[in-house]
């Protein structure tokens, strides 16, 4: 074993008393959390927010003219509510906006039917109602190519492989979280090993922008594909290399139409085309495409803090979606919890310590790129030599979020700080009824806490339900996938935490930063 540096030594020895500086058992206001329970159980307002939002405002993809207005609404909604500092706040220059405005996709022969479907984002429309045949060309390898030369020219395109379905999903009932998976996600103490670095890709198979590229030189009309095999179900996302070429209107319009559409239609027309019979079918899109590079933005608001105001508490969720549907549970549900949470503490008139901001970030579904420029630009990164930590760093004290659907929080992911195991033990012990019970010390991933927790400051996820519907990233995803009960819980948690951080003697204690 190699001696410890004592230079080191002294160090380890700072960090390990100022993790524990507070030692005694976190105070618990009772009275206020009672307040905070009637308030959202008795008159919950989570389900008419969220029906706002998904209802009327719709799909809300980054950077498009819908985003812009469900914005205006969530500002408005702030201000009514009586935040403080209410700002649409502009995060990085992210590309022209891209709104789809008509979708229509028939087939005509041999038999007439509707289908369903919807275009990729940051894809051109077609030129007005086109009417042409159908063909099949799955391209793997740079082989392929020579197979379909000279033979795609006035065609729509299947580009993907028929999906076998699932019918199983549509029996599957509602699982939510047992004692027995709450138990091992606690008793699951040792991180997992890392992935082993997959091994670098086959150069002969074709990237998904080199097969439209090649599909556009041959003169196809559209290109319809279709992923995801669970039965009735949409998945479709942006045209491949959007993130490249930072979602340009050149090369969105230099592209094809490219649309997602129903595996059950998708099938039936790969059937009879390999029985040798032709598919017409008659298509019409119509995208609207921004001509100047804009600006993608977060939304936030506040309830100021009083004696420890420089201090923050944030809460909150992504607002941005995919376009196919509203995503009530990808994240309207999150971004209801988080504003009925303010809601709640704004009813009671509760004059927190610290401030308390909510956030309903942008770009989440592309990179979760809102909150990552927005730690950058307010907090900054130790690790970050040319981004280093701004005076509001160390005054932060905790994010929390909700985006693993919409189901009920039943504990919360540590994200590996076994140092706020004893705050969150102590905040949830008046919410055991909800069957808020667990504590993992687990790192999660795939949104906007994540942002927090790579620039050292404390930022989590709870633990949540995984009730029925059919999920982020479909056609699928609408107000009935909701369930109020388990909103309702969750903004009541969420607006207690939020409001125990903002009081507690110490702010939530941090991880050493690796
Ligand atoms: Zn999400």
């Amino acid at each position: 074993m190699k001696p410890f540096p004592r230079a080191l030594a002294a160090i380890s020895l700072v960090v390990v008393f100022s993790a524990f500086a507070s030692d005694q058992t976190p105070t618990v206001d009772w009275n206020t959390v009672a307040r905070i329970r009637e308030e959202g159980l008795q008159r919950s307002q989570v389900m008419d927010i969220a029906g706002y939002i998904v209802d009327v405002l719709g799909a809300r993809l980054t950077n498009s003219e819908d985003m812009k207005r469900a914005q205006a609404w969530v500002k408005g909604k702030m201000d009514e509510l009586g935040l403080e500092n209410v700002v649409i706040e502009p995060f990085m220059d992210y590309g022209v906006t891209w709104d789809n405005e008509f979708f229509s996709l028939h087939m005509l022969e041999p038999d007439y039917q509707p289908m369903t479907g919807f275009p990729l984002t940051h894809t051109p429309g077609t030129q007005g109602k086109v009417a042409c045949p159908v063909v099949i060309a799955e391209l793997q390898t740079k082989a392929d190519l020579a197979k379909f030369k000279g033979k795609l020219k006035g065609v729509v395109v299947l580009a993907s492989p028929p999906l076998a379905i699932s019918q199983a999903s549509l029996a599957a009932g509602v699982a939510r979280l047992t004692d027995e998976d709450l138990k091992k996600l606690q008793e699951n103490v040792v991180p997992p090993p890392a992935r082993p670095t997959p091994p670098p890709p086959n150069p002969d198979l074709l990237k998904s922008d080199e097969k439209i590229a090649f599909f556009k030189a041959e003169g196809a009309v559209a290109v319809l594909q279709c992923e995801g095999g669970r039965p009735g179900v949409v998945v479709g996302f942006a045209r491949p290399g959007t993130k490249d070429d930072k979602w340009s209107r050149e090369e969105s319009l230099g592209s094809l139409p490219i649309v997602a559409v129903t595996p059950e239609h998708y099938n039936r027309m790969c059937r009879i085309l390999k029985r040798g019979l032709a598919v017409k079918i008659e298509i019409e899109i119509r995208n609207r495409l921004g001509d100047k590079v804009e600006k993608a933005a977060n939304v936030l608001g506040e309830i100021p803090g009083t004696d420890l105001k420089g201090e923050v508490v944030m809460i909150g969720a992504h607002f941005d979606s995919w376009q196919a549907s509203p995503n009530a549970s990808d994240d309207a549900a999150g971004c209801a919890v988080a504003l009925e949470a303010v809601r709640i503490l704004k009813a009671i008139g509760v004059k927190p310590r610290r401030t308390i901001r909510v956030a309903l970030w942008g770009g989440e579904e592309q990179g979760i790129y809102g909150s990552q420029e927005y730690v950058r630009k307010h907090f900054g990164n130790p690790k970050e030599p040319k981004n280093p930590p701004t005076p509001d760093y160390e005054k932060f004290s905790a994010y929390f979020n909700q985006d693993y659907g919409a189901g009920q929080f039943r504990g919360i992911y540590l994200q590996g700080n076994e140092h706020a195991r004893r705050l969150f033990t102590a905040w949830m012990e008046p919410f055991r009824d909800f069957g808020l019970t667990a504590i993992s010390i687990q790192s999660v991933g795939s949104t906007d806490h994540v942002a927090f927790d790579a620039a050292g400051l404390p930022g989590f996820q709870f633990i949540q339900d995984r009730i029925a519907g059919t999920a982020g990233h479909t056609n699928l995803d609408f107000l009935d996938t909701l369930s109020a009960e388990d909103l309702m819980k969750n903004a009541v948690v969420e607006a207690a935490f939020a409001y125990q951080a903002a009081m507690a003697d110490e702010r939530v204690p941090r991880k050493l930063l690796k």
